[in-house]
C-alpha cells in the first residue's frame, strides 16, 4: 500500500507503540508542538543526522561547526528576524481560536479543489500568492467567506503579524537589556562564524560550513505530528561562492540534495521541487525552491535550497562593525561571498523516512506492518534469535549478538514463536533477522532472513559481521 494512502494516525500509533516517538510530557497530557524520541526513534533520528553529516562534511570543502543556541541579540536584528520573522495570525471572536491566516486560505483552496471548483481555487491561489500585508490576508478571508473550522462563524479579528521567536532572559534580571532569543534557525551561527572558520581552516572559496542543531519557533498552530513543531532540529549548510558563480552552484546543490533523498529510499514520484514565486521570496533571497515530499496529508516542504546572496554577511558586517570578506590570493581580489543554503529539518525528514518506510503486506495469509527503512537508517541493523531456548542455542546466539553489537546495533530476542519475533522486527524496521538452530551447532551456519522479501539464506556465523558490513 502506498504510504500516501495510509492515514497518518496509523503511523503515529505505531510510532508510540514501538517506541519511536512520544508526546512531550506525556503523563501531564502532553505539550503542544513538542515530541520526545523513544528508544527506536532516537536511533532513527541519529542515523538520519549521521547520513546527512557524512554526505555533507566527509569531503574536503565543507567544514562542520556546532554553535550555541543562545546568541547575541544583535544577530537577530542584523538577520532581519526581529523585524520580519512573523506569520500572519487571525483570531475568531466566538471560538477564541487562533489561526495562521495563510493556512486558513490554503485549506479553503484545498476544499475548492476537492469539490472540483478548479477555476475558483486557481483565482484564490493567485490572490494568496500576491498577499504580503496583513490587510491582504484579511480581505481574502472576508471576501471568500471563510468560516472558522472549529466554530463555524466568520466574526474574525484583524490579521496581525506574530513574531515566531521565543524570547527569554539571560542572567538574573528580567529587563529589556537581558532579552535573548532561542535561535529560530541554525544558519546565523554559521554566518557569524564565517571569519573564524575561514581563518582557522584556510579553506578556499567555494567552500561550505555545515551544522546540525536545535531550532525553536513559536508556531501559531502545530500539526501533523513531527511536521510542524515548536522545537525541532535543522541540518543546514551554507556554501560560500564568488558572486557570479552563485547560479551554477544553486543548480549543483539542488540536484545533489534530491539525489540524497533517493539514495536513502525516497522514490522520485513522492518528491517534487517547488520554486518560490518571485514576489514571495524571503527578504534575503534571490532564488528559492522547496523540495517537497508527498505526506499522507499532501505535499509538504522538507528542505529549502536558497540563494541568500551576500545579504547575511553584509548585514553582520554592518551590525558588528567587523570586516567579513574573503580575500582571493590567486586573483588578488577581496569580496563578500554569495551564499547558497541547503536547509533541511532533521525531525521533519525523520518523519518523512518513517512515513516512507511504512507498509502493510501479507505473509502466508497473515497481515503485517513493516517499516522498510534503508538499512543505513534502520534503528537496529540485525536481530539475533535462538530457535529454541535449549541445546546451547541461547548461549551461541548471545555470543554472536555480543560480538556483532561491538559494531552494529543488534537486538537479542528468545521469547515467543519465531514468526512473532520476525513480526516484531518487521515493525521496528530491522533489515535482517539471524536465527541459530540445530544445524548451527553442527556446522556453524545461521539463517539470515531478509525483512523485505522474507527470504532466508544460510551463512557462516563467523562471517556475519562482514556480511552486515557490506549492507548496512
Ligand atoms: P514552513 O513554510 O513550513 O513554515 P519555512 O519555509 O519557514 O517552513 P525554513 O525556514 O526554510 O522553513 O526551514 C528549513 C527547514 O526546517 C524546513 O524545510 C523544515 O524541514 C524545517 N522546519 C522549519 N520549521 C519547522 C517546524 N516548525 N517544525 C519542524 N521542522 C521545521
Amino acid at each position: 500500500m502506498a504510504a500516501s494512502l495510509v492515514a497518518l494516525d496509523k503511523i503515529v500509533s505505531l510510532a508510540k507503540r514501538r517506541g519511536f516517538v512520544f508526546q512531550s510530557s506525556d503523563i501531564y497530557g502532553g505539550l503542544n508542538g513538542c515530541w520526545d524520541y523513544g528508544p527506536l526513534g532516537v536511533e532513527l533520528l541519529r542515523n538520519v543526522k549521521e547520513a546527512w553529516w557524512r554526505e555533507m562534511t566527509y569531503r574536503d570543502d565543507i567544514e562542520g561547526i556546532d554553535a550555541s543556541i543562545l546568541m547575541h541579540p544583535r544577530v537577530w536584528e542584523a538577520s532581519g528576524h526581529i523585524g520580519s520573522f512573523a506569520d500572519p495570525m487571525i483570531d475568531n471572536k466566538t471560538s477564541k481560536k487562533r489561526y495562521r491566516a495563510d493556512h486558513l486560505i490554503e485549506d479553503e483552496i484545498d476544499r475548492l479543489r476537492n469539490k472540483e471548483k478548479e477555476a475558483e481555487a486557481d483565482a484564490l491561489q493567485e490572490r494568496l500568492d500576491k498577499a504580503v500585508a496583513p490587510e491582504d490576508f484579511y480581505q481574502i478571508i472576508v471576501d471568500s467567506g471563510i468560516k472558522d473550522p472549529a466554530g463555524g462563524t466568520n466574526d474574525w479579528t484583524e490579521v496581525r503579524q506574530f513574531n515566531l521567536m521565543f524570547k527569554t532572559f539571560i542572567g538574573p534580571v528580567e529587563d529589556s537589556s537581558a532579552v535573548v532569543y532561542l535561535r529560530p534557525e541554525t544558519a546565523q551561527g554559521i554566518f557569524v562564524n564565517f571569519n573564524n572558520v575561514n581563518q582557522s581552516s584556510r579553506q578556499k572559496v567555494p567552500f561550505g560550513i555545515a551544522q546540525i542543531g536545535k531550532a525553536f519557533r513559536n508556531e501559531i498552530n502545530t500539526k501533523n505530528f513531527l511536521f510542524r513543531t515548536r522545537e525541532f532540529e535543522q541540518m543546514e549548510m551554507q556554501w560560500f561562492v564568488k558572486p557570479g558563480d552563485d547560479d551554477k552552484w544553486y543548480d549543483y546543490w539542488l540536484e545533489k540534495r534530491q539525489n540524497w533523498f533517493q539514495e536513502f529510499g525516497i522514490s522520485p514520484d513522492k518528491l517534487r521541487v517547488k520554486p518560490h514565486a518571485e514576489d514571495k521570496l524571503a527578504h534575503y533571497a534571490k532564488a528559492a525552491v522547496d523540495i517537497e515530499y508527498l505526506f499522507p496529508f499532501g505535499w509538504g516542504e522538507v528542505e529549502g535550497i536558497h540563494n541568500r546572496t551576500d545579504f547575511d554577511l553584509r548585514q553582520h558586517a554592518e551590525f558588528s562593525g567587523k570586516k567579513i570578506e574573503y580575500f582571493d590570493q590567486g586573483e588578488n581580489v577581496r569580496y563578500t561571498p554569495y551564499v547558497i543554503e541547503t536547509s533541511i529539518g532533521a525531525s521533519r525528514s525523520t518523519m518523512m523516512f518513517l512515513v516512507n518506510a511504512y507498509d502493510e503486506d501479507e505473509i502466508g495469509g497473515e497481515k503485517r506492518d513493516v517499516l522498510r527503512f534503508h538499512p543505513k537508517l534502520a534503528p537496529y541493523k540485525v536481530a539475533i534469535f535462538p530457535l529454541i531456548k535449549k541445546e546451547g542455542m541461547p548461549e551461541f546466539a548471545q555470543k554472536l549478538h555480543q560480538d556483532v553489537q561491538k559494531q552494529y546495533k543488534s537486538f537479542y530476542d528468545e521469547s515467543g514463536a519465531i514468526g512473532r519475533r520476525y513480526r516484531r522486527q518487521d515493525e521496528a524496521g530491522t533489515p535482517y533477522c539471524v536465527t541459530i538452530d540445530g544445524q548451527t551447532l553442527e556446522d556453524g551456519t545461521v539463517t539470515v532472513r531478509d525483512r523485505d522479501t522474507t527470504e532466508q539464506i544460510r551463512i557462516q556465523a563467523e562471517s556475519l559481521r562482514g556480511w552486515l558490513g557490506e549492507r548496512v
